[in-house]
């Protein structure tokens, strides 16, 4: 099911839903069950799956030449979500990436996609691989989120690349994106990132899934900006308990965002990181509180891997 439709079924009542990462190359799929496992007593509707772009490693030859090696360490995004409809009959949402795909490949990718049943994408840009100073967009292939969420709007219209007539054989996926109520590192000011994000929903796009964030106000007033400038689809937003003392480095570096001071200054006034895990919790049991009270279609959490935080919030709020 679309997950407007989980939205609009669910009548005013706010959601749970979580995303994980495809399990590192090798590893059994079980991995993902025990992640997963923990977290459907709260009846998710929908579990995203992210996609990791490959990055490169160089290789030394005998000779002393360097070769330039794509490698992969999560594989299977795809794999993932069909591995987790099959077992747990919930909407598996994958992450699309324009970063490593040619057009070619990622119309492919949502053929396999529809043919799999899975009815949401997420589509994203992607960052640039860490070996590069900036994204490079693959040669024929999407440079924003925008350009690759206009290939899905074309393949719902049934309008695939090589054909010359549109197909009566449509897809129909409902389209997510990424929305920063802090910014995007890359935008010059919070004005021109809306601007591209109204674009997104011109395009097509379904819903907004936000950034992570810790102060809820930053929430709102995206929220609230977003409507004013004629942004009505479903905004999610995303959420991570602080679950180590190191994060308060490690989060506004990757992620681009501001940690209130009373969190930064109870996080940096524990003993022990047992203690961080705790205050983390609960800054984040509070926050879901307000979201829930604000009308939050959903609480959607990033839980990297690590089902524990996410089970003890959940268990204090649905
Ligand atoms: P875009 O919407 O394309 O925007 C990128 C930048 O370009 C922004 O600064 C924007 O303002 C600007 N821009 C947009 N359109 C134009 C235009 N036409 N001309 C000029 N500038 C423009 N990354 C992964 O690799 N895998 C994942 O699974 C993943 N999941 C994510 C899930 C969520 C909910 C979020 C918030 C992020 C996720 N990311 C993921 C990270 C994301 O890929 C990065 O933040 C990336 O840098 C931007 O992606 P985007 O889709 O927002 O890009």
């Amino acid at each position: 099911m679309k997950i407007v439709d989980h939205i609009k079924n669910a009548q005013g009542k706010t959601l749970f839903s979580f995303e994980l990462l495809p399990p590192i190359k090798g590893q059994s799929i079980q991995g993902i069950f025990n992640a997963i496992d923990p977290l459907m007593e709260f009846n998710p509707p929908f579990i995203d799956v992210t996609y990791l772009r490959e990055d490169y490693i160089y290789k030394q030859h005998a000779n002393g030449l360097l070769e330039k090696v794509a490698y992969r360490k999560r594989p299977s995004t795809v794999a993932t979500c069909a591995a987790i409809m099959n077992k747990y009959r919930v909407d598996a949402v994958p992450h699309l990436i324009c970063g490593g795909f040619t057009k070619d490949e990622t119309e492919n990718a949502l053929i396999d996609l529809q043919f799999l049943g899975i009815d949401n994408v997420l589509v994203l840009r992607g960052d640039a691989r860490k070996s590069d100073s900036s994204f490079i967009p693959t040669p024929n292939g999407h440079a924003y989120a925008s350009e690759l969420l206009q290939h899905v709007a074309d393949m719902n219209k049934g309008k695939y690349l090589h054909d010359d007539m549109e197909s009566p054989e449509k897809t129909d996926f409902c389209i997510g994106v990424a929305g920063y109520p802090e910014k995007h590192f890359e935008s010059p000011n919070l004005d021109t990132d809306f601007k591209y994000l109204k674009h997104k929903v011109d395009c097509g796009a379904d819903f907004i899934v936000t950034q992570m964030f810790f102060d809820n106000k930053k929430y709102k007033e995206f929220v609230d900006k977003c409507r004013q400038n004629g942004i009505n689809v479903p905004i999610i937003p995303g959420l991570k308990p602080i679950t180590s003392s190191k994060q308060l480095i490690s989060l506004p570096k990757i992620f681009h965002l501001d940690i209130p001071l009373e969190l930064s200054e109870a996080v940096q006034a524990c003993k022990s990181e047992k203690e961080v895990k705790e205050v983390g919790i609960e800054w984040m049991i509070n926050q879901c509180k307000e979201l829930k009270e604000m009308g939050a279609p959903v609480l959607h959490f990033y839980t990297m891997g690590n089902p524990e935080p996410t089970k003890r919030i959940a268990q204090a709020i649905f």
